[in-house]
């Protein structure tokens, strides 16, 4: 005898209406209220697909990942084919060897032959010299400079104290990393950073300041945090109009420091028509 549960069962799947394999079922809704601001009901199936990217090979600590399908790939391990030296434009003099670059202590800074803003993604790998020499800012010194002039500490400070605002990931010269995630010396560490560009007026004046939200291996180091202007030595730094795309620069310190999988993206920003009216305050 049949229980009485499989008897509302079949009779459930009996019910069902028959949909044909190939029949287009709408998505969404346009029945529901207009998300207020926006051309958009709530759960608008008309609202456009987000666009589908690959993402990359993940990276562990022996081998390099790789970066999603839409990025743009500044170093994969063969060449540096798309950075150039900073002090004169000429071809970059930094060691490759092994999938990974190496600073070449005293040749000074790379810098990117192309230009990234306002609004991006980075992501980047290095490994400070193992076994470590030095203390304080001269062990495993670099730095990653946004827009060529504002500098992302990188620094071995696994065990080696330093100034807070000079250690790994700080906002050199004005603000210590939230904590320190630091691996040890010689083992490959990644930094994945998201930039909000400064906006100036016409007539050179801040009108929105750079904006920068930084993980340390996986973990949030600097979170939205607005820089007070430039990352000078032994100065408060002051902003200095520059224009919305600016190259990448990877510091030479005198200390042999290597590089892996570095790749940016470029961010959508959300328009006012994505956002609307936006959250209330206060009510
Ligand atoms: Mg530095």
């Amino acid at each position: 005898m049949k229980s009485p549960l499989l008897t509302s069962i079949a009779a459930l799947v009996l019910a069902a209406p028959a949909f044909a394999a190939d029949e287009k079922h709408p998505i969404g809704y346009q029945d529901t209220p207009i998300i207020p601001g926006t051309k958009w009901h709530v759960h608008d199936g008309e609202r456009p697909q987000p666009p589908v990217v690959t993402p990359g090979e993940p990276s562990t600590i022996e081998k390099a990942g790789t970066a999603p399908s839409d990025a743009t790939v500044l170093f994969d391990g063969k060449d540096l084919s798309k950075w150039k030296m900073e002090k004169d434009g000429g071809e970059a003099a930094w060691k490759v060897e092994d999938g990974h670059m190496e600073v070449v202590p005293k040749s000074g800074y790379l810098m990117t032959k192309d230009e990234f803003g306002p609004d991006f993604q980075l992501h980047l790998e290095f490994a400070t010299p193992n076994p470590p020499s030095g203390d304080s800012q001269g062990r495993g010194n670099s730095g990653c400079f946004l827009f060529g002039r504002y500098e992302i500490q990188v620094l071995d400070s696994y065990n080696n104290p330093t100034y807070a605002d000079g250690g790994a990931t700080a906002i050199y010269g004005y603000m210590p990393p939230q904590v320190n995630a630091s691996r040890p010396p010689g083992v490959w560490q990644m930094y994945d950073i998201i930039v909000e560009g400064p906006r100036f007026t016409p007539d050179g004046k801040l009108a929105k300041p750079l904006v920068v939200t930084v993980l340390h291996n996986g973990v949030v180091t600097q979170n939205h945090t607005a820089l007070i202007g430039e990352t000078p030595h032994r100065k408060v730094g002051e902003y200095h109009a520059h224009p919305e795309k600016g190259p990448l620069k990877l510091q030479d310190h005198g200390n042999p420091m290597r590089y892996r999988n570095i790749w940016i993206r470029d961010l959508h920003m959300p328009t006012p028509e994505d956002i609307g009216d936006g959250p209330k305050i206060g009510q």
